[in-house]
């Protein structure tokens, strides 16, 4: 069947401008980190790239190494892309990085041009595309000069193979030189792309939050369900099909402490009180202040990305609710 987007997309999103560059990305970005790899389900991957642009979700966020195995999720987006999405090219945002582990030898990991420009050939390929949106250094790489890296990202950019460049996990230090050194490179550099939710407060107190605000680079926020946590799906044991009981290769039964538990289970209270899901108060957190221009989660249906579409309508908390979201995650 041939896919056609739905008419009313872009009157269920909100768009939040990256940083002071020209780019808005919708309040709510779908990655496919998880769920879009060899072993998963194409017909249900395809359904949720649906259902997500049907809300307009505009974003679509990946990295060399998604799958398992490594590289397979862009080749399923790739297979997609060419189906259902390529009278749309224009209307998404489609992302990809490179930094950790990725093929053998020397050259498949780190910060290296080497591995930078043979990465986003790639992964163009694979997603059969002839540019992505944003380019994405994945990490931190101390080993190598930043300079070197900076350089590689500003000649994929001027070579039309990025229209954008982004970094990600990259602290407060990094993330100021690397803008000061892509100014001088004339590259359009946008978003740093950081873990942020409830659960993790890294970029409050490692000063990423502030500086991105003030520089006017963009911060969107990855797991801001702290990976499935942040909902009420373990309050009751561990289901078969979530993360833990299925893939627990970055999330494992260990992290549902019995503190763990008493926490989710007191959000989940909260939010009920808000009328909203304890996903939904999750990622309604995350935007509340308007320093992350887009909530990036994930998904293993769509039902789960259709219970976001008023995450970014119910922003407001009163300072009562604040201070008790603050309270119990950090007990
Ligand atoms: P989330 O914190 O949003 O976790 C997503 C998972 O939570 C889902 O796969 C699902 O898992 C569960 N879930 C989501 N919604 C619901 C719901 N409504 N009710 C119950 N369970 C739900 O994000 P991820 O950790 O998946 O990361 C999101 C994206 O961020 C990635 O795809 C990637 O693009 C990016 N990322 C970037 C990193 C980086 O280094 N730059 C690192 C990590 C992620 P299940 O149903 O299987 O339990």
């Amino acid at each position: 069947n041939v896919y056609k987007a739905d008419n009313t997309r872009y009157e269920k999103m909100k768009y939040n401008r990256v940083g002071r560059s020209g780019l808005k990305f919708p309040a709510v970005s779908l990655g496919l980190w998880h769920n879009f790899g060899s072993r998963d389900n194409y017909d249900n991957m395809k359904q949720m790239l649906r259902t997500a642009f049907d809300m307009g979700i505009t974003q679509f966020d990946l990295a060399n190494n998604y799958g398992p195995v490594y590289g397979s999720a862009e080749t399923n987006f790739g297979t997609i892309m060419e189906a259902d999405f390529r009278p749309y090219r224009d209307e998404l945002i489609i992302t990809t990085k490179a930094g950790y582990d990725m093929w053998d030898g020397p050259y498949g990991d780190g910060g290296s041009r080497k591995y930078l420009m043979a990465s986003i050939d790639q992964s163009l390929k694979r997603m059969k595309l002839d540019y992505v949106d944003i380019f994405y250094h994945h990490r931190m790489d101390r080993e190598t000069p930043l300079e070197e890296t900076m350089q590689a990202l500003a000649d994929i950019v001027r070579s039309g193979k990025a229209l954008y460049a982004g970094v990600s996990n990259y602290d407060k230090e990094y993330t100021e030189k690397a803008a000061a050194m892509l100014r001088e490179l004339h590259c359009p550099f946008v978003i740093n792309q950081r873990r942020y939710s409830i659960f993790d407060r890294t970029i409050e107190e490692d000063g990423v939050k502030e500086f991105c605000r003030e520089a006017g680079v963009g911060v969107i926020a990855f797991s801001p369900l702290a990976q499935g946590m942040l909902t009420d799906k373990y309050l009751g044991g561990i289901p078969k099909d979530s993360r833990i009981g299925r893939d627990p290769r970055f999330l494992r039964a260990e992290a549902l402490t019995e503190k763990r538990l008493d926490q989710i289970a007191r959000l989940n209270e909260l939010a009920a009180k808000r009328g909203q899901t304890l996903a939904q108060m999750a990622l309604s957190w995350v935007l509340r202040d308007g320093d992350v221009c887009s909530v990036l989660i994930g998904a293993s249906r769509p039902s789960q990305i259709l219970e976001t579409r008023t995450v970014f309508e119910h922003t407001c908390f009163s300072e009562e609710e604040i201070r008790k979201i603050d309270e119990i995650s950090r007990e």
